[in-house]
């Protein structure tokens, strides 16, 4: 990165790079801060304390190589200063802006981009000369809800099955697109099984990272959370009053469950509800991430598809509601499967708004960099963008306060 000789940002896996001195880490994912271990005498790394407080924890790197920064302050590092601003991603997740007497470089490691970024005091009304840009679901074709809207539709599900004896007969019918035969024998089996029992609710997260979904469900339906050992651990690391609230070290005191996403596939889920029986008798299993995203065909489902941005601005809020919660294929009445279109990475839509809302020199893209096919395609819509702050003259409005794009 192009900042000051001397500093990189999650570029940990190369080892000691030559020349470079202060390492920075946006967040505690691994594909951030691989190549870290215990091992690591490289330089100092910069990150915020709860990232620090991972780093030193779980890959037991040697405090002397943390700096950990407060949020939201200009410190002055030499010939730069940087400012960490919440990514909005995972716990501990931050961009870093980075300002030279001459430039302003705003690095997003991984976000979501909000309103709240553009309406942050040291980025409001400022120019950003080159801005380092997660483009993990940059294409037309992941313009999913607002995440807000996905927690509140897994909530009510859960909230409708831990109430209503008939919701789940209800929800198994709703039908999938091409799944109709599959249904009928689904439904066809329903009506042999047993009563459906106390309702365990599992959700698949990350290290860290999707807890939102569990807090929200928890939240509605008023119970507590179960972590795994090694999970509660790292969220010592968060210092959230929240989550440590809600949580339990009781399987079955805490009626929603987070596991790791990989554990949450129909097959897997009965075993799981296996060894919590009897105390429960029905299992739901959510399994969050962007890619479930399915957009109608209207909206660039092929990757040739260049709507206009004023279109992706103004039709593109892609509305989500309980209604829209189809258990996936697999699922029975007492055990049931959702993919749902939960990201912590920005949708095309939140790029296009982050994008058009900042006066911004350069974009250089820091996912799905591989191939010159995909970088051609995300410089067609830098180039968009930069038309749409031409033709305003400047940047779109963001009102202070406001909370969706
Ligand atoms: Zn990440």
């Amino acid at each position: 990165m192009n900042i000051e000789p001397g500093v990189a940002v999650d570029a940990f896996r190369f080892g000691a790079v030559p020349n470079i001195s202060m390492y920075f880490l946006t967040h505690f994912h691994s594909d951030h801060y691989g190549g870290l271990s215990q091992t690591w005498t490289h330089g100092k790394i910069y990150c915020s304390e709860v990232t620090g407080r991972l780093v030193m924890q779980q890959l037991r790197v040697s405090p002397e190589f943390i700096v950990m920064l407060p949020m939201n302050e200009r410190i002055e590092l030499g010939k730069f200063a940087v400012t960490l601003i919440d990514a909005n991603h995972c716990p501990g997740s931050v961009l870093f802006l980075f300002e030279t007497r001459s430039q302003r470089i705003l690095h997003t490691g991984d976000f979501r981009a909000s309103p709240a970024h553009i309406t942050h005091p040291s980025i409001r009304n400022k120019r950003v000369d080159s801005l380092y840009l997660d483009t993990t679901y940059l294409s037309p074709r992941y313009a999913f809800p607002h995440q807000a809207d996905v927690v509140d539709a897994c909530a009510e599900v859960c909230y409708k099955l831990t109430r209503d004896d008939k919701f789940a007969r209800r929800i198994i019918s709703r039908k999938s697109d091409g799944n109709q035969g599959l249904m009928k024998k689904l439904l066809a089996s329903i009506t042999k099984q047993d009563a459906i029992g106390r309702w365990l609710i599992i959700v698949g997260t990350y290290s860290i990272g999707k807890e939102r979904m569990a807090i929200g469900i928890a939240k509605k339906i008023g119970a507590k959370i179960f972590a795994p050992p090694n999970k509660r651990r790292i969220y010592t690391c968060l210092q959230d009053p929240v989550l440590d609230d809600l949580l339990t070290s009781d399987p079955l005191e805490g009626q929603v469950h987070l596991v790791s996403l990989q554990e949450i596939r129909p097959d897997t889920l009965s075993a799981y509800l296996e060894h919590f029986k009897p105390h429960y008798g029905s299992i739901v299993g959510f399994r969050p991430t962007g890619w479930a995203y399915k957009p109608p065909i209207a909206r660039g489902a092929t990757p040739k598809a260049t709507p206009s941005v004023e279109t992706i601005i103004n039709l593109w809020h892609s509305p989500f509601s309980e209604s829209d919660m189809i258990p996936s294929r697999g699922s029975t009445e007492s055990v049931m499967y959702f993919d749902i279109p939960y990201s912590e990475h920005s949708s095309f839509r939140d790029l296009t708004c982050f994008c058009t809302s900042l006066l911004i020199g350069r974009i250089i893209p820091t996912v799905n960099v591989g191939t010159q096919s995909t970088r051609d395609q995300m410089r067609v819509w830098f180039d968009k963008w930069g038309a749409e702050r031409r033709k305003l003259a400047g940047v779109r409005k963001v009102a202070d306060g406001q909370t969706r794009w």
